[in-house]
């Protein structure tokens, strides 16, 4: 908000009449879409579309129910100006380029292309009993961890909510197709924002589709947010806010180092919000939501992986007590081009011994793709030639 302060309210120094400028140039937005709404605005945009909120009841339910957005398997709207309705309530966002899959087939990931030329990644991911789709929340990142594909790129722009959601209903509608194999549960279990972008850098349309990933159908796809998990490079202001939000998310923090010395350079956002306060703003959203809090360190060799830094970040979680706090440390998928590498197996294990010997509830993370530049932006770095 601005406050009125005496340098505002001062008559301005310019003269009144100013030479012209051309426009300020503002990023062009994707066209909007049912999935950028809440159910109460699908009903106004009905109205203003002078359409019977009945209509966009009935493509929200084809759309969230029943994972579908041809107009074909619309049988139900009057087959009369059908194709134009459901291309301007769901004008098509999100454009296959590539698909791939790793780990004998249990690994899929798609590289789309958006209305801009702008492109995102998802990846779905088969485990024993149920399939996790990781999504993207910006197209690339302005956040440059030096360690991360996706921030190397720079950021192109934000998602809109239904760049996000239209993620969820094509992972959603890929799971259910087998696309991961057979002896694979059908339905997804979780959404994670962990592919490309700082979900808490484009703070309104994340929440926004979260709200409608959430929600029961037909006003969502009725997974739980206790099944969704946003993930941050520590944005500590919008954790707390993200706390407000009387949503049950899961939060995941992406630590990478227990001091401001190391973090500042593998996470540069730290030197704004330090080990201490993003820590801090973990705890208090476990405190405001009960949600036992992740934190993800990617180990890597001789940068942050010395067992005495093991016992720094034992030190540093507990001093709430352990049950409030997860660790995921998760070896470093390398990128090219960067010297770090993974951390030797022996490194790996005496770290997590550290963290267990504390009390600490770790996992040590498999990445998953490798062979299909899997995690972190990877794929679509390569296929934009970065
Ligand atoms: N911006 C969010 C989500 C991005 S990616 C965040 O920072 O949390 C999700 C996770 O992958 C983050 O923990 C990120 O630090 C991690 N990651 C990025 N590049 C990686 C790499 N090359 N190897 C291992 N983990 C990586």
């Amino acid at each position: 908000m601005t406050a009125v302060t005496a340098e505002s309210a001062r008559p301005p120094r310019q003269p009144a009449r100013q030479p012209a400028r051309p426009p300020a140039r503002r990023p062009a937005r994707p066209p909007r879409h049912l999935a950028d709404l809440t159910p109460d605005e699908r009903d106004r945009w009905a109205g203003e579309l002078g359409l019977a909120r009945m209509r966009t009841r009935q493509v929200a339910r084809h759309y969230f129910a029943r994972l579908e957005a041809g107009a074909q398997a619309m049988t139900d709207l009057p087959a009369d100006g059908r194709d134009r309705l459901v291309g301007q309530l769901l004008p098509e966002l999100l454009t296959e380029v590539a698909k791939r899959a790793a780990d004998g087939g249990s690994t899929v990931k798609t590289l789309y292309r958006l209305f801009d030329s702008a492109t995102l990644e998802t990846v779905l991911m088969a485990y024993p009993g149920r399939v996790t789709l990781c999504v993207s929340s910006q197209a690339g990142c302005g956040m440059a961890c030096p360690f991360c594909a996706t921030g190397r790129m720079g950021l192109r722009r934000n998602l809109s909510a239904a760049e996000i959601v239209e993620q969820v209903r094509l992972g959603a509608r890929a799971a259910a197709a087998g696309e991961c194999g057979p002896n694979v549960p059908r339905r997804l279990a979780n959404v994670v924002f962990m592919g490309m972008g700082e979900p808490l850098a484009n703070y309104r349309a994340v929440v926004r589709a979260a709200r409608a990933i959430a929600a029961a159908p037909p006003d969502g796809f009725g997974l739980s947010a206790r099944h969704l998990t946003v993930s941050t490079c520590g944005l500590a202001p919008a954790i707390g806010r993200l706390a407000g939000e009387g949503l049950a998310l899961r939060l995941a923090v992406s630590l990478h180092a227990p001091d401001d010395e190391a973090r500042d350079r593998l996470v540069p956002i730290n030197r704004r919000y330090g080990v201490r306060a993003t820590v801090e703003a973990a705890w208090r959203y476990f405190q405001a939501t009960g949600r036992r809090v992740s934190i993800e360190y990617a180990l890597i060799r001789d940068i942050n992986d010395q067992g005495w830094r093991a016992s720094m970040l034992a030190d540093l979680l507990s001093r709430h007590g352990t049950g409030w706090v997860h660790v995921n440390p998760i070896p470093l998928n390398p990128v090219p081009g960067s010297e770090w590498t993974a951390s030797r197996a022996a490194v790996q294990a005496e770290f997590v011994r550290r963290l267990e010997d504390a009390g600490l509830s770790v996992t040590l993370r498999d990445t998953r793709g490798q062979e299909i530049d899997g995690a972190c932006g990877q794929l679509a770095a390569r296929e934009v030639g970065n």
